[in-house]
């Protein structure tokens, strides 16, 4: 592990994980997509679960790029946890071509699971199980990205979809317009 410390943000976030790898109780038998990992990392933040900053950032989605709530401090989480060994990620190509991101355990991150504290997975638990004992399952639709109980009828918004449209989608396009518009007429102006 090249002697990093493993901190207790990234354990939960490798536990986190884990629970989307599991099949029959079996740990690192499917995968998580990159964009569900980045939006319960986003949730986990506003429940006060994870503690890690985040900023808008344009992400591919739906074949799109949009603007994301992404935790870059929850990215280099996951980037240390690669160079720790435990964490793999793994490369998808979509029908359209493109490539997606997917997380899955290595043998060692799943040997790493039995170090994490209860206290820890009891915080994780809270935030991707239901009342009812089941997962969430994470689903990247076009009005956002949701975490749904279907036993229960439960949809909760991990909310990062929700940029403020003001500062960071459309303010700058229009200042540009307005910019473009005013050294047009100063230029027209000296040329008379
Ligand atoms: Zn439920």
């Amino acid at each position: 592990m090249n002697g990093e410390e493993i901190t207790q943000q990234m354990k939960r976030l490798l536990y986190l994980i884990a629970e989307y790898t599991k099949s029959e109780e079996k740990y690192g038998v499917l995968a998580i997509k990159e964009l569900p990992v980045l939006s319960l990392i986003f949730r986990g933040i506003l429940e006060n679960i994870l503690d890690y900053d985040y900023a808008p950032q344009s992400v591919m989605y739906m074949d799109n790029r949009r603007f994301l709530n992404i935790s870059k401090e929850g990215e280099d989480d996951l980037d240390d946890l690669r160079d720790a060994k435990l964490l793999k990620k793994i490369r998808l190509a979509t029908r359209r071509h493109v490539f997606i991101y997917a997380y899955n355990l290595t043998v060692s991150g799943i040997k790493f699971l039995d170090s994490i504290m209860k206290e820890d997975k009891n915080a994780i638990d809270q935030l991707i199980y239901c009342k009812c004992g089941d997962l969430y399952s994470v689903q990247v639709q076009p009005e956002g990205i949701f975490m749904i109980c279907n036993k229960c009828n439960i949809k909760i918004d991990t909310e990062i979809t929700d940029i403020e449209d003001v500062a960071y989608k459309c303010s700058p396009i229009r200042l540009r317009t307005r910019l473009t518009r005013k050294s047009s007429n100063i230029r027209d102006g000296e040329k008379k």
